[in-house]
């Protein structure tokens, strides 16, 4: 039995994908103390694990005051969370022993844990991987739309985030692709090789292992029975980008009258009450059992977020993707290059472009087949139980 230490913070994209690895690591003996914030205490603990949290607002005020507007910021951003993340942590395991670290690939100082605490480290990557070169040739691309007043200050501060780093904690930050991406002797993505753009050009110290889909141990708030059966549309933007309250409404006017049930998700920052009136084949909340309302889905229409994604694919569901930011275009164009689905735009949809595209996509016998063919490949590569394997083959390698 060894002892894990989890860094994680709080966000549903980063944390899900997690619950199922924990679960196993600790079914096959090890011992998991995991940080996340409060908000994800409930569900991390179901798993097994000794839960510990950091200050969530705190975080977020942290990752923000760097700014919002250029990556280079977000890295800058990552740089503030540092103070609050790590001595809480030092505080909170100090004078415990621990034999590897397992860390998100951006949230939650992870590498800079990794090297404080002299530990082994695993990077959980939920997003697309990326590699030092595309990396620093994204960033140089969208630098350039920096004006030059504007990139010294954020230069600056990014050589004195990094110098203070190393002296308060004794790190060393060679570049910003280390802060944004956490690069570990390992790493877990949670997609296929193939459904990762470029996905030849990653060493074998990053194991696709696909979709990591367990029970999440959510109170179910939607009636299954009564979706069973039915042509049912599930509609969601996730839970970062998706106050829409205009494309909720688009969606109430593309389907109302229409054969299909719709279920609705619409975050927990948007009221119900602001939608009027919801069209009587619709169910509307703020949040579903997404992977439970899946298993009865015919059609997706999401954000194209990595795990809602990922999460549709695994129970063979065609997908209408309407990216919203970070990386869901790129997600969008590989779901439309697999033929899993189709891509559309938020600017200008209009309720009858999208109720044409959900029944072009409904009634093409092109989109089943190769989503039935996709999620063949994806339940192959292995999930949750395949990451734990590549995980203890590290240990047996590695210490
Ligand atoms: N999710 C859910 N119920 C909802 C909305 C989202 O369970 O009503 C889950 C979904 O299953 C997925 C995660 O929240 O695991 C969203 O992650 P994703 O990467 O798709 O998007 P993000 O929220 O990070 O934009």
């Amino acid at each position: 039995m060894a002892r894990v230490l989890f860094i994680n913070a709080g966000s549903e994209g980063h944390i899900n994908p997690t619950i199922g690895v924990v679960q196993e690591l600790i079914s096959r003996g090890e011992e998991v103390v995991y940080f996340t914030i409060e908000a994800f205490r409930e569900r991390m603990e179901k798993t097994g694990a000794t839960v510990r949290t950091l200050d969530g607002q705190k975080f977020i005020k942290a990752f923000i005051s760097g700014g919002r507007n250029y990556l280079l910021e977000r890295i800058n951003g990552l740089l503030h969370t540092a103070d609050i993340v790590i001595p809480s942590v030092l505080e909170q395991i100090e004078g415990e022993h621990f034999d590897y670290i397992i860390h998100d690939s951006m949230f939650g100082c992870g590498r800079l844990l990794a090297q404080i605490l002299k530990l082994p480290a695993i990077n959980s990557c939920t997003s697309f991987a990326q590699t030092k070169e595309s990396f620093d040739q994204m960033l140089e691309q969208l630098s350039k739309n920096i004006p030059a007043e504007r990139l010294k200050v954020i230069n600056d501060e990014y050589q004195s985030l990094t110098a203070s780093c190393a002296e308060k904690y004794g790190v060393e930050i060679h570049s910003p692709y280390e802060v944004f991406c956490n690069p570990a002797p390992l790493t877990i993505v949670y997609t296929t090789r193939e459904f990762q753009p470029f996905g030849e050009a990653f060493d074998q110290t990053y194991k696709f292992i696909g979709p990591s889909i367990s029970t999440r141990f959510t109170q179910e708030n939607v009636d299954l029975a009564a979706i069973k059966g039915k042509s049912l549309i599930y509609i969601s933007l996730g839970t970062v980008f998706n106050q829409a309250i205009d494309f909720y409404k688009l969606c109430f006017e593309a389907f109302a009258n229409s054969d299909h049930t719709v279920v609705m998700s619409i975050g927990e920052k948007t009221h119900l009450a602001d939608l009027g009136e919801i069209p009587n084949n619709f169910i509307v909340k703020n949040y579903v059992p997404q992977t439970e309302v899946l298993k009865f889905t015919k059609l997706f229409i999401t954000h194209g977020g990595m795990n809602s994604t990922n999460e549709g694919l695994y129970y063979g569901v065609p997908l209408i993707v309407i990216p919203q930011s970070a990386d869901q275009p790129i997600i969008a164009r590989q779901v439309a290059n697999i033929g899993a689905g189709i891509q559309l735009q938020m600017q200008g949809l209009t309720a009858n472009q999208l109720h044409e595209a959900t029944e072009h996509v409904l009634n093409d016998p092109f989109f089943q087949k190769a989503v039935i063919t996709i999620r063949e490949s994806i339940r192959k590569a292995g999930g949750y139980q395949q990451a734990v394997e590549e995980i203890f083959e590290f240990r047996r390698k590695e210490f």
